[in-house]
């Protein structure tokens, strides 16, 4: 008695397809998505495939039929995040057996489903601290052997059909599968994990973890375009003042721990929707939507007067530090000049003897009045901060 082997390649296609599907996803839009929503897809699309399966038995000879509704209890097994998952992708691809008919074979089809998920849980729970390669291999054969022996001992196949076709045929091809299928997912989990991860460090600043300048004007450029979305819309730039001399006097790692501490209480003062990025060396710009002239004037001065309260407290010495910040803020003009406009305020608060904020509020001006001022000051920008090059 021999298995249908065309039937087993479209059976395993079947989960091929929406395994691969599923990381797909994953990738183009779903890298950023949070965990309950991840875990939400993860088990929907393992039930999906266990149900797939059924559509397509695979004939052992002529009264036997047998498909690979268990092998994503399988993968729940080796990929679930908490054990109960596996137990609600058993449950779900057991229910679903009853779409096929209410019969006594439904039943014993939801049992199977259910002790798989139960002996998948114990598995996940007490092999936890296994390697990979030793787990793929003991839940792959551990349940592939479990399924065999449930439908045994459940009656589902004569004893005649278990001993000749699914212990020496059926069951070593599918434990081939579940191993290749395991295997597949690992990869592209970890594909989409290193996507995440690279994404991730291409827009952070390693030293503070803030956004660094490419995720900032990526950000910009998309605010600019969605003016409407995010307007009144400001910009600051913050500088710690005589900076310098901080790494003179005490040296650069000081400086560092400095700037990493400094990052901290940007990010505790403002708003989770405020981007605040590392624009280079002690520079760090803050883009505000939703935020008026006033309200950004405040949130820089709560920033600007929770410097100058902290002690700064790095390698045994306690140091204080100010910083100067200036911001724009824009309502009907166009979002290029803003950061100009931020940094001809900065420019004018060190002038205006640092430890300030100040700020220029282009709202009830004309876009060719602030054009022309940005431009007169344009060449002392130039050699203050070489912004926007
Ligand atoms: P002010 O802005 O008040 O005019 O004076 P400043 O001394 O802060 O100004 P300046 O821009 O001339 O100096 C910036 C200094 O910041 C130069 C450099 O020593 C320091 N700096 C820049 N990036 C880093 C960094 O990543 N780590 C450390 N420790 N220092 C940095
Ligand atoms: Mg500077
Ligand atoms: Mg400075």
């Amino acid at each position: 008695m021999m298995v249908n082997i065309e039937e087993f390649i479209l059976n395993a296609s079947i989960l091929i397809t929406i395994i691969y599907l599923s990381a797909f996803l994953h990738k183009q839009f779903l890298v950023n998505l949070n965990n309950r929503m991840k875990v939400l897809i993860f088990i929907t699309f393992s039930i999906l495939a266990g149900w797939s399966s059924m559509f397509f038995g695979i004939h052992l000879g002529d009264a036997v039929i047998f498909d690979l509704r268990f092998i994503p209890i399988i993968i729940a097994t080796l990929f679930a995040k908490k054990p109960w998952h596996i137990v609600v992708v058993g449950t779900g691809i057991g229910v679903l057996r009853f779409t096929f008919g209410i019969s006594e074979a439904a039943i014993v089809g939801f049992i199977n489903m259910l002790l798989l998920s139960l002996a998948g849980l114990l598995m996940n729970k007490y092999l936890a601290q296994w390697s990979f390669v030793k787990k793929i291999i003991f839940v792959s054969i551990g349940l592939n052997v479990l399924n065999s022996f449930v439908i045994a001992m459940l009656g589902v196949f004569p004893l005649q059909d278990y001993l000749r076709s699914i212990i020496p045929v059926a069951m070593p091809m599918s434990i081939t599968l579940s191993l290749f299928l395991s295997w597949m997912v690992k990869d592209l989990a970890e594909e989409s994990a290193s996507k995440k991860d690279l994404l991730e460090k291409a827009s952070r600043d390693p030293l503070t973890k803030l956004y660094n300048r490419r995720a900032f004007m990526r950000f910009y450029e998309e605010y600019a375009m969605e003016k409407e979305k995010c307007s009144p819309l400001a910009v600051s730039i913050i500088d710690i003042d005589f900076f310098k001399k901080v790494n003179d006097t005490h040296g650069h790692v000081t400086g560092d721990l400095v700037l990493q501490r400094m990052s901290e209480l940007f990010t505790e003062n403002l708003r989770s929707i405020d981007i605040i990025a590392r624009y280079g060396g002690e520079e760090f710009v803050v883009l505000l939507p939703h935020c008026d002239h006033g309200a950004a004037e405040k949130a820089m001065e709560r920033i600007r007067a929770a410097i100058e309260e902290e002690t700064f407290l790095v390698n045994g010495l306690q140091l204080q530090v100010t910083v100067s910040i200036g911001v724009a803020t824009s309502l009907n003009v166009e979002m290029e000049y803003l950061i100009n406009a931020a940094d001809k305020a900065l420019y004018e608060a060190k002038n205006a003897g640092r430890n300030r904020v100040l700020s220029y509020e282009w709202d009830n001006i004309g876009k060719e009045q602030l054009v022309k001022k940005v431009q007169q000051k344009f060449s002392a920008l130039e050699n203050h901060i070489p912004l926007n090059k």
